[in-house]
């Protein structure tokens, strides 16, 4: 039996280079509704491709909703319509006949456009160069498992350490703001016994580079929590505010 296709219109944002004008190009795609998006737009690449035209540049890795390389903004959402996936994990089961998808790179000022939907989230790895790890050896998986973790603790550690760093939390704050993301990489650090030794230091300079870089401050909106691929609570961010103030009661100020 002839598999049934989706028709569907696509209005794409095509930008050549970072600093060139961009606009929405308008494509008419037919895919099965078992294609990934991710390889709906690779199909769409070949038919340009075969037309000697310039293929829709757009960032992809393990397609396995691990990376957080993938990232785009579908119908207004970061990651798509459907709640804690990673764009690579949406199927095009999930649109109808017909529809017509916009499909946007995450915008904010402190993630650049490189082409087309790929953006520069190397701002991500300068707040991470600031603070975001353990600088001492902590010896191997059976040391760790001699320090006695209570499991609400260590489930709450893991929790945060879920957070792949896409970016969609920053790109769904109407602020653009980072909190989401280093308050999870803040607490999964805070709340464990190996991460105590740097733990002022650690919040105060992530706070700092993330406000160095252009990132907003958080405004409440809870936006960032429910565009979450990985359900990061907002409870990250309160529990980074809390280390954030004990760092400067009980430590000086950091100059990095
Ligand atoms: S907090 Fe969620 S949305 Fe933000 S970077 Fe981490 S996984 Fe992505």
């Amino acid at each position: 039996m002839e598999e049934k296709k989706l028709n569907l219109t696509l209005k794409i944002w095509r930008q050549p280079a970072p600093d060139a004008a961009g606009s929405f190009q308008e494509y008419k795609i037919s895919v099965s509704p078992d294609t990934s998006f991710l390889e709906m737009l690779d199909e769409l690449n070949n038919e340009l491709e075969s037309k000697n035209l310039d293929p829709i540049a757009f960032e992809s890795d393990c397609r396995e909703g691990i990376c957080g390389t993938c990232g785009l903004v579908i119908n207004g959402h970061p990651h798509g319509p459907l709640p804690k996936i990673a764009t690579c994990q949406l199927h095009m089961r999930n649109f109808k006949d017909g529809d017509t998808i916009w499909v946007e790179p995450f915008r904010a000022k402190a993630f650049p456009v490189i082409k087309d939907l790929m953006v520069d989230r190397s701002a991500f790895d300068r707040i991470m160069e600031a603070g975001g790890f353990i600088s001492v050896n902590t010896g191997s998986v059976p040391d760790g498992n001699t320090i006695p973790i209570p499991k609400d603790i260590a489930s709450e550690a893991m929790d945060s350490a879920s957070c792949i760093g896409c970016g969609a939390c920053v790109a769904a704050c109407k602020n653009a703001s980072a909190m989401l993301f280093v308050s999870a990489k803040v607490s999964q650090f805070a709340l464990l016994p190996q991460g105590q030794p740097e733990r002022y230091r650690r919040v105060q300079a992530m706070v700092k580079k993330m406000d160095e870089l252009g990132f907003g401050a958080c405004s409440n909106t809870y936006a960032c929590e429910a565009e979450c691929p990985k359900g990061i609570s907002i409870k990250n961010i309160a529990r980074m505010n809390r280390e954030f103030i004990a760092a400067k009661v009980k430590t000086e100020e950091v100059d990095a």
